[in-house]
């Protein structure tokens, strides 16, 4: 937590941010500008429509009485807003249907957790629009409202009355080093919502496509994507430059190779080589926002590259990055935005909600948990059928809640009218494995069941397609950037699936593996190919190589390779791919992980071999 500038007066910058995200060039309207206006009524009798000026920064306004409210920037769980630190009223014309959004949040400079309660209550005229009581000592980051102001008023007087009390409800003074805070107050008219293109971005992790009801699994595990590939793009061949969570994300949201964005082990984060996706996008006047739940979805690793803010916890719940995510769609609707949303459930430890496991199971009377480091200790001959049909049922019903809550964000995204302008892509950074090649989870190897996830596209005006053509998640980033229409840049190795795809070579790496070696696959494209090939720590020397015909053996039992007039050319390119991205990639950027980080990352299974040479502790 940090106070800065106190302000005083009407020294944000919040109004102008918003006017100057407005007039960005580059934007897209997508909907005649029907501009909300309040009703101006001269006398009482003649009435006619006024333009609402908004979205309206309270923090930027005059309060009722005529004075400049006190404003202060409080900085909270690592986002900085500028914030109304006393009691005020605002008298503000309304748009016909107006959105009040907010965050709660405080400021303690002072020794140990901040004393007392904080009260807030929010009313327009005599209505209370919002009411919460909040502890300082569990209010770690900004708490969002959200409220719409319903009623028809043309004008209303706003009052925020923020009080410090006892347990009990009696107002105390204020202790110095405690600032009490209302974030960001803005006013939006609704109708104002969808009226620009906009991304969302959903990565449900660890979804192997073969449990993905579109891809013709049996059990209901996806019917919010389901419905969604239906009215967009589907693809049915969709595979990720890895089969973990870093480089896989890394490269979703940079269109590049690993080897070349440089987050390719866990003592490594993105070497910003190369821009990303929500860089080139806020450059563009986009608002740029993601809430992701795994470390290495985080400023640690550079995922951070280009937000406005990223919002991270570790193992946070897919409920609250769906609330977290439609609080942050209800903050930026009314501009361009891209939004990524990251949940991360479907990853082991597999221990899904009741209602979602009882889908899928009923009873199981053996001692197997979903508990990683249960489950992955147990080899095959140690796992009854049982067993296994168990961790696949708790497994499934983690993605089926995954899937609910990104059905309630889709929801909201159509109640707030923003799914007609906004383009919504869901897919996964790796799959999973039981025990298909012999063994648990992803990152190790580069097999099927690890490479191969779900990808679809939804987007006003695109016609739904079923794409059989071979696509890889570095395509999701110049999708996106072609549907912004902003310019993709030279160094995006993917492509953009919003229009006719050939075939096209797939490739991928992991440097996750448990000896130090690099792996790599070159798959498919007009081949029917799929190679996998084993480096040397110092990848110089080629270890190990497998072969598997797709079209006769799609599950990869049997390694047989072809003729060399068709294996040498393969080969070749693959290990040139390796090789050119380490060499075209910017210099390598050490991560330095807490003692504590690092045994959260060991705890859940992530073990990369070498040192962390060149890190001190901190
Ligand atoms: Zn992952």
């Amino acid at each position: 937590m940090r106070i800065t500038g106190w302000t005083g007066a009407r020294g944000s910058s919040l109004q102008g941010q918003y006017n100057r995200r407005m007039r960005s060039p580059g934007m897209q309207v997508v909907l005649a500008a029907g501009v909300a206006a309040a009703l101006v009524c001269a006398s009482g009798s003649a009435c006619r429509r006024r333009p609402f000026a908004g979205p309206v920064a309270l923090v930027t306004q005059r309060t009722a009485s005529g004075a400049n409210p006190r404003v202060a920037t409080l900085a909270l769980g690592g986002e900085t807003r500028a914030a109304l630190v006393e009691s005020a009223s605002f008298l503000v014309d309304l748009p016909a249907r107006p959105l009040l959004t907010f965050g709660i949040g405080l400021g303690w400079t002072g020794d140990g957790d901040a004393p007392g309660w904080y009260r807030l209550t929010v009313r327009a005229d005599d209505h209370v629009l919002a009411e919460r009581t909040l502890n300082p000592r569990a209010l770690r980051e900004w708490r969002d409202v959200s409220v719409p102001i319903e009623g028809g008023a043309r004008r209303a007087t706003l009052a925020f009355d923020l009080r410090f009390t006892d347990r009990d409800g009696r107002v105390l003074p204020l202790p110095p080093g405690l600032v009490l805070g209302v974030g960001d107050p803005v006013l939006h008219d609704l109708d104002a919502y969808g009226r620009y293109r906009s991304v969302l971005l959903v990565s449900i992790d660890t979804v192997r496509r073969d449990h993905v009801g579109a891809y013709g699994y049996a059990r209901p595990t996806t019917p919010r994507f389901d419905a969604l590939a239906r009215a967009g793009l589907v693809f049915d061949d969709a595979v990720s430059p890895s089969s973990w969570t870093l480089p896989a994300h890394l490269s979703m949201l940079t269109g590049v190779d690993p080897g070349r964005h440089g987050g390719i082990d866990m003592r490594h984060g993105f070497n910003r080589s190369v821009p990303t996706v929500p860089a080139l996008l806020r450059a563009s006047g986009f608002a740029t926002r993601a809430v992701t739940s795994h470390l290495y979805v985080s400023s640690v690793y550079g995922l951070d590259d280009g937000f406005e803010h990223l919002d991270f916890r570790q193992d946070r719940k897919a409920t609250e990055v769906a609330d977290r995510g439609m609080d942050v769609l209800d903050r930026v609707g009314d501009r361009p935005f891209f939004v990524f949303l990251h949940l991360y459930d479907p990853h082991w430890h597999y221990d899904p909600p009741d209602w979602a496991r009882r889908l899928f199971e009923t009873a199981y009377a053996g001692s197997v948990t979903g508990n990683w480091q249960d489950f992955s200790r147990r080899e095959r001959g140690a796992v009854s059928d049982a067993d296994l049909a168990h961790l696949l049922a708790l497994y499934d019903g983690e993605i089926r809640y995954a899937d609910t809550e990104v059905g309630r964000v889709l929801d909201h995204l159509a109640a707030r009218g923003l799914d007609r302008s906004t383009l919504v892509v869901i897919t996964s950074d790796h799959g999973e494995e039981f025990l298909d090649h012999g063994s648990w989870e992803h990152q190790k190897t580069l097999y099927e069941e690890v490479v191969r996830v779900p990808l679809a596209i939804r987007g006003a005006g695109l016609e739904p397609r079923r794409e059989r053509a071979q696509v890889s998640t570095l395509d999701v980033a110049p999708t996106i950037l072609a549907w912004a229409g902003v310019p993709v840049p030279a160094s995006v190795t993917g492509r953009s699936l919003l229009g006719p795809l050939t075939e096209r070579e797939a490739y991928g790496e992991t440097d996750h593996t448990v000896d130090g070696t690099h792996k790599l696959f070159l798959r498919g494209g007009a081949s029917r190919w799929k190679t996998i090939l084993t480096l040397s720590a110092d990848g110089k020397e080629t270890r190990g190589e497998e072969w598997y015909d797709l079209s006769s053996d799609p599950a990869e039992r049997k390694s047989v390779p072809p003729a060399p007039t068709v294996a040498d050319p393969i080969r070749r390119r693959a290990l040139e791919r390796w090789r050119s991205d380490r060499g075209a990639g910017g210099a390598a950027r050490p991560v330095c992980l807490s003692p504590e980080q690092r045994e959260r990352l060991r705890a859940l299974g992530y073990v990369s071999g070498g040192s962390d040479e060149g890190c001190r502790e901190r």
